[in-house]
């Protein structure tokens, strides 16, 4: 590429480390400074960046959180009953997963929504195989409504998508670093708690955060889980993505 200033720099051709990632993103994620909602210059910006990815050949999922929408455990704290603030809070991952298709689909990715609640005039539901035939086809694969069940987190939606696409996943490195906390307390597991054991937390007014239990080990480690919480996480993720895998 020609740069000002006359001189030429060559490409060094990057091979991708991971042949699939899952992508955790949190809700809040999309909200950018406008702090509630979605801010479809973000949703824009994190689709060019999926496309550049997509562009060295790493398949993607993404798992979306809802909590710049609404967030169960914080609405069942105001007196909402648990169960159908956490369907509300599923539902709220569902909008962030169409936005974000939108602006992937703008900005020339090819995507399908798979969903763990049935609505069928929005998205398809979640199959396993599908999924994995849709990642094949070079298709953006954006996972929504969580797990499908209340009481859980999206993070737990991400470990279980991770675990369950990434038996066909070629490379074995650790996990990155996952965020698995209600963004406002900071709280990064390391990828060896994470994977050691299955950990089920249910602390009250908390979303549960399970991780995959020791003898998912060997898939989870097949399929990298990054985590994002701000935007300039995504680059950092990325580029943890991209490095050469002979610099590791
Ligand atoms: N949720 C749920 N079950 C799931 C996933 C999500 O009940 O499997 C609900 C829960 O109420 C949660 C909300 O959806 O607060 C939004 O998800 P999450 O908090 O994981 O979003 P994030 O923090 O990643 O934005």
């Amino acid at each position: 590429r020609k740069i000002s200033g006359g001189r030429r720099y060559k490409m060094t051709q990057k091979k991708p480390v991971y042949k699939r990632v899952v992508l955790k993103m949190s809700g809040e994620v999309l909200q950018g400074k406008k702090g509630y909602g979605i801010d479809p210059e973000v949703t824009c910006s994190i689709a060019e960046e999926i496309k550049d990815v997509k562009k060295l050949g790493t398949e993607i999922a993404i798992v979306i959180g809802g909590g710049n929408i609404y967030r169960g455990s914080t609405a069942s704290g105001q007196g909402v009953d648990r169960t159908t603030a956490d369907y509300m809070g599923m539902l709220a991952t569902v909008i962030n997963g169409l936005a974000l298709q939108d602006s992937l689909e703008k900005a020339g990715v090819f995507t399908r929504v798979q969903t763990a609640i049935d609505m069928q005039e929005l998205a398809e539901p979640y199959i396993r195989r599908k999924a994995i035939r849709h990642l094949e086809k070079n298709r953006v694969v954006i996972f929504v409504a969580g797990t499908g069940n209340p009481y859980f987190s999206t993070d737990t939606a991400a470990s279980l998508r991770a675990i369950e696409l990434g038996a066909a996943g070629k490379h074995t490195f650790p996990c990155t670093a996952v965020y698995a906390a209600d963004p406002a307390h900071v709280n990064w597991y390391q990828p060896e708690s994470l994977t050691r054991q299955f950990i089920l937390t249910m602390a009250p007014g908390r979303e549960a955060f399970t991780t995959p239990g020791a003898a998912s080990d060997a898939y989870l480690r097949k399929m990298p889980l990054l985590n994002l919480r701000s935007h300039s996480v995504l680059a950092l993720c990325f580029m943890a993505a991209i490095s050469d895998e002979k610099e590791r």
